[in-house]
């Protein structure tokens, strides 16, 4: 059962059991996928039905920032722990190096996703980099296929929200990539800008 925070449903986990039941999604291979909201994609969540049908159609719905976690106290069903989407997309790569996984970087500025790539393949020697694309395209047909070639286990999304949560609910499924996770600008962090 998700704990309501202004309309979005959060699940309440720690980052061990979110972990585990995101390699549990990944393991039963239909294309699940991930959002980390915080209190700013909450609030646009109130203003816009497709990013809210977006976000309540993922298979995980982790608490990015402490104002989620304060509102869920606040309202009496609290939530068991604040889960940053960096440090849960570092978490399952940790995991997925061990195990020669492979991931997909998609999102921010031409470049970026390049860098950040070469960077968490130095901090995961056995995490398989199988492809980049920049987040800035008007066709999606393209990067779809790029994506669906490329077979990741793991697609990170940094389009920015709402329009990664959006993304990952109408074209998720078409990559087949296991698991899609929805990371703002985490693609920047990754790459150290
Ligand atoms: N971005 C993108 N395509 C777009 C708009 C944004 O790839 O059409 C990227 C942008 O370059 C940045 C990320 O999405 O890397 C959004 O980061 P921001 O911190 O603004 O998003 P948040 O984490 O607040 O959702």
């Amino acid at each position: 059962m998700r704990i309501d925070v202004m309309g979005v449903g959060f699940d309440s986990l720690t980052m061990d059991e979110a972990v585990a039941r995101a390699r549990d999604l990944m393991a039963e291979r239909r294309a699940a996928y991930v959002v980390t909201p915080n209190p700013e994609i909450v609030m646009l969540c109130r203003d816009d039905p497709a990013a809210m049908q977006a976000v309540q159609g993922a298979d995980l719905v982790l608490p990015d920032g402490i104002g989620v976690i304060y509102g869920a106290k606040i309202l009496g069903t609290p939530l068991r722990a604040k889960l940053p989407g960096i440090d849960f997309a570092s978490a399952l790569m940790a995991q997925m190096g061990q195990e020669g996984k492979s991931v997909f970087l998609l999102g921010a500025k031409p470049g970026v996703a390049e860098e950040a790539g070469s960077r968490i393949c130095t901090q995961y020697p056995n995490l398989v980099l199988c492809g980049t694309h920049d987040g800035y395209f008007d066709n999606e047909a393209p990067v779809v296929r790029a994506v669906s070639q490329a077979a990741p286990d793991l697609l990170f999304v940094c389009l920015g929200a709402p329009k990664q949560e959006k993304w990952m609910a109408r074209w998720g499924a078409l990559t087949g990539a296991k698991l899609a996770i929805g990371l703002g600008g985490a693609l920047d962090v990754f790459a150290g800008n």
